[in-house]
């Protein structure tokens, strides 16, 4: 029997015959997981990426980030030391935090911004945006946050929740993206914050999370 890779507790696994892949989905947390052995290659994965087409010209794309940012990031920051995890090809969140919002920003990408250099600083804010349904190894990348943030800081994440109904996630167009292996609800980020001392500090229920790491008490 496979376990959460968050919370390891049993899955029940069903799958997509449309697709050929399986998805295995905790009964505690609500991860849903894409079975390994459908991941597509790290090659594969860098041909797509490519191909997504944002760009700081695009109006809309611009205006739906600032938009995460005055709802996930400027209510919240205690200050302006922030990491972008997850920068893609072309990083316009990182452009836009520092030329009109005034942040410091480090950035990371396991395809783009190889470096990891970030691990050397730390943090008021980590924003993910669009970046945690394509990473396979979460446990590590939320200790490895754990540890670069400072108390007080926020991580700032943005992908689309899942559906409720297993039916309804094998219809659901955020699957059929061959990059994307874990699925995500707010139960989720409750079991994450529980398991990290986080608390939540906003929700919108769709698509935002942001979560604080508490004063150590240690
Ligand atoms: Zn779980």
């Amino acid at each position: 029997m496979k376990k959460c890779i968050i919370c390891n507790t049993d899955v029940h696994t069903f799958r997509s015959d449309a697709q050929n892949i399986e998805y295995h989905r905790c009964p505690n947390c609500d991860l849903i997981s894409k079975d390994e052995s459908s991941y597509i290659s790290v090659e594969a994965e860098t041909k797509l990426y490519l191909l997504h087409h944002n760009s700081i010209e695009s109006k809309d794309y611009v205006a739906y980030l600032k938009n995460f940012v005055n709802k996930a990031i400027l209510p919240f920051n205690k200050g302006y030391h922030l990491l972008e995890f997850g920068s893609g090809p072309t990083p316009v969140l990182t452009s836009i935090l520092k030329d009109e919002y005034g942040f410091s920003v480090e950035k990371y990408d396991k395809i783009f911004s190889k470096k990891k250099d970030y691990l050397d600083y730390q943090y008021n804010v980590i924003t993910c945006t669009e970046v945690i349904e394509h990473v396979s190894e979460l446990m590590p990348l939320f200790e490895e946050w754990n540890k670069v943030l400072f108390n007080d800081g926020i991580i700032s994440i943005m992908t689309l929740f899942h559906p409720q109904e297993n039916d309804v996630f094998l219809k659901w167009w955020y699957i059929r993206d061959q990059t994307h292996i874990n699925f995500f609800s707010r139960r989720t980020f409750e079991v994450l914050a529980k398991i990290f001392h986080f608390d939540i500090l906003f929700c919108d229920n769709h698509r935002m999370i942001v979560m604080r790491k508490k004063e150590s008490t240690s």
